[in-house]
């Protein structure tokens, strides 16, 4: 198990795993509620309709370049922040598609169900972690990559951070 793992998962083995069976008692309500002054940073889709909130900063944020990361977001990379499960704070209901990896984890991504706008992602491979796109947040002006990762994927006219470690695929297991 790579310590870091691509938050949107990097697989063309693509099956389809109805969310339903995977998330049927999930509740985003935290348990927790959380105050203003807890609050790290605010964010949503671009209609409104889903909003969240993030209690804490994140632990790992990197910029992915593998092809279903480029799929999903319409461009030559993703950047996405994790952050612990917990300190996430959702309004709305977001929609999910579910696919397995080749790991067998299923990967679960959030998305609003009005304006399609990704939103967050997470794999039975993490339990307890969730990874949030940094263009959801209002005010996304902290987010430092970490890491550029499947950089074997990346388009030529791509360009991603390269004062940060860069790896081929995922960085070795640590
Ligand atoms: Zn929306
Ligand atoms: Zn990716």
């Amino acid at each position: 198990m790579c310590a870091v793992w691509c938050p949107f998962f990097c697989t063309r083995n693509r099956i389809e795993t109805p969310p339903s069976r995977l998330y049927a008692d999930r509740d985003f309500s935290s348990p927790e509620t959380n105050t203003m002054a807890d609050i790290f940073a605010s964010g949503g889709c671009l209609c409104g309709a889903v909003t969240f909130t993030v209690a804490a900063p994140p632990t790992v944020m990197s910029q992915c370049c593998c092809t279903d990361c480029q799929h999903i977001s319409g461009a030559g990379h993703l950047s996405i922040a994790r952050f612990k499960r917990g300190d996430l704070e959702v309004s709305g209901q977001p929609k999910t598609h579910s696919m397995k990896a080749d790991s067998g984890n299923a990967m679960t991504r959030y998305f609003c169900p009005d304006c399609g706008s990704r939103l967050f992602s997470e794999t039975t491979g993490r339990p307890g972690i969730i990874g949030i796109v940094a263009g959801a947040f209002d005010d996304n002006s902290w987010f430092k990559p970490d890491m550029v990762i499947f950089k074997s994927s990346q388009p030529v006219w791509d360009i991603t951070s390269c004062d940060v470690p860069g790896y081929e695929t995922m960085p070795p297991p640590t």
